[in-house]
């Protein structure tokens, strides 16, 4: 069964003989057009069907970047940068053939700054290997998305996770970049420092960009000192409504909580067959709370009466570290937990961010409208930041369960940019929420973006075809 990536397929043609002894010539095995390793790097986490590169280059260092981007410029040949491959909205697939850069080699932790609360790393540095490295630092990196992605990755992807509501995304967290440009400039994007006004924010142009402005080498970040004591809990409601009306108290009392996670009751039912847990299968919220004892203790008792207070039950304590993180690794695997509820199938997974006032009706309206639908679903999310993730089963030899879920989809979309949300809090644009930018920006806003990519890549040989439709970027 094909779902419509191939439709954004344009002009696919074969790599160049020169081009190919160029490379080979530069990178020996780095180098490899083997069909297993273009088929890993032409599919992401998406449920659009693959589309492989022509060939895939082994990074390991800037200079390597350079050397192939130039290349690539001078033969005309696609190009896309390739991090773990976790995205979610078909950033990889190679819509028109070309080169995926794999800089999943390029791991060297280059600095710890401890005293100025920074790190620099190379971007196939993931995130959990950067935590490993600070273990002894007393310091860490919050950026959390559900993989362990690269921070070169999440860089491209403006990714968040759990942790944002407290800590930021990675538009707040990173510092500055080195970047190869598609005219195989080496550039630096910023400066250590916390802050500055010089000039264009290059740092903050190149996160989120997805491989269509440049390729990220290397990635430097905040850290913070590792909080004195942390304490979780997780409280159970009847409804979705009173959950949700619990975060949007707690946001706008400004309890500083450090996560606060929604789980509907299809989601808690999943995780409990897949973690071996015992939750209470109705919509729960799971918050963390960091700080000194006295302030953890203080955030924790405001928000159980906050949680009483709209009919929360079972307020329970996880303070006891195994106990933290079996219950957030449980949450972190939430995706694959959702992936059996019905063996088979395939998943839609689809991400959106409201303001919070209008976080309990984007909610609840999805909520009845996913109930209203015989496909397997589950809704999970950051809910403190007012984003929230729904997954949708299709059986893969059954088109209207895809129409149906993309047709769910769009109305979820449509509801929160009229909300005035976003079709995308984290997950990005890639190939499936290009149908919504215009919608969302405008025609005048989306034109610059488009002026934008011209004048980094004219000759549109960066991740081509995403973000905007492969036409109007050339
Ligand atoms: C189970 C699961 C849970 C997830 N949960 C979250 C979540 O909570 N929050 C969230 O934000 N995301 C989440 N994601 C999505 C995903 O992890 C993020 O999008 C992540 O940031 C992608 O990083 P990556 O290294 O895997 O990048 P890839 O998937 O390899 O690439 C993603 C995009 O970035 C570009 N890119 C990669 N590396 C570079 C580079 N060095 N320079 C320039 N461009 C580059 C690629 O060309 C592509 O367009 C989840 C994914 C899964 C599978």
């Amino acid at each position: 069964m094909n779902h419509p990536a191939a439709a954004f397929a344009t002009q696919k043609r074969a790599l160049p003989e020169a081009f190919v002894a160029a490379l080979t010539a530069c990178f020996g095995e780095r180098f490899s057009m083997a069909g297993a390793i273009c088929d890993a790097h032409g599919k992401d986490e998406s449920m659009l069907d693959p589309m492989p590169p022509d060939g895939v280059v082994f990074a390991e260092t800037t200079e390597d970047v350079q050397t192939a981007m130039l290349l690539c410029q001078q033969y005309r040949v696609p190009i896309i940068a390739y991090g773990t491959g976790s995205s979610l909205e078909g950033h990889l697939l190679a819509l028109d053939g070309g080169i995926s850069l794999d800089v999943s080699r390029m791991t060297r932790i280059l600095a710890i700054h401890a005293e100025d609360l920074t790190a620099t790393v190379e971007a196939g540095v993931t995130r959990e290997a950067l935590n490993a490295a600070l273990k002894d630092t007393g310091l860490f990196f919050p950026i959390d998305p559900g993989a362990d992605a690269s921070l070169g990755g999440m860089s491209a992807t403006r990714a968040s996770g759990t942790n944002a509501v407290r800590y930021g995304t990675m538009r707040e967290n990173v510092l500055s970049l080195k970047v190869v440009t598609a005219d195989g400039k080496i550039v630096r994007t910023a400066r250590r420092a916390r802050k500055s006004s010089a000039g264009y924010d290059l740092t903050r142009i190149f996160v989120g960009s997805e491989g269509t402005l440049g390729i990220i080498t290397e990635v430097t970040v905040r850290l913070y000192p590792q909080p004195e004591a942390i304490s979780a809990a997780i409280c159970n409601f009847d409804t979705t409504e009173a959950a949700v009306a619990c975060v949007i108290q707690t946001i706008q009392l400004g309890i500083p909580v450090a996560r606060v996670e929604f789980l509907d009751a299809a989601c808690v039912r999943a995780l409990n067959a897949h973690s071996h847990m015992d939750l209470r299968e109705t919509p729960l919220l799971l918050f963390e709370f960091h700080g000194t004892p006295a302030s953890v203790a203080e955030q924790a008792a405001q928000v159980q009466e906050i949680a009483r207070d709209h009919g929360g039950q079972d307020f329970s304590w996880a303070t006891a570290k195994e106990d933290r993180t079996r219950l957030w690794k449980a949450r972190h695997k939430a995706y694959f937990a959702g992936l059996q509820m019905k063996p088979g199938t395939r998943a839609l997974t689809t991400d959106v961010c409201v303001p919070i006032s209008a976080l309990a009706e984007s909610i609840t309206t999805t909520s009845a409208e996913l109930r209203a639908s015989k496909l397997p679903s589950m809704i999970v999310g950051h809910v403190g930041d007012g984003n929230y993730h729904v997954m949708l089963l299709v059986d893969p030899n059954v088109p209207a369960d895809y129409e149906e879920a993309e047709s769910i989809n769009r109305r979820l979309v449509s509801r929160a940019i009229q909300m005035d949300g976003t079709c995308t809090g984290e997950h990005g644009v890639g190939l499936h929420k290009m149908q919504f930018l215009l919608e969302e920006h405008g025609e005048d806003a989306l034109d610059l973006m488009r002026q934008l990519k011209n004048a980094f890549d004219p000759n549109n040989i960066l991740n081509p075809g995403k973000i905007f439709p492969a036409a109007s970027s050339a």
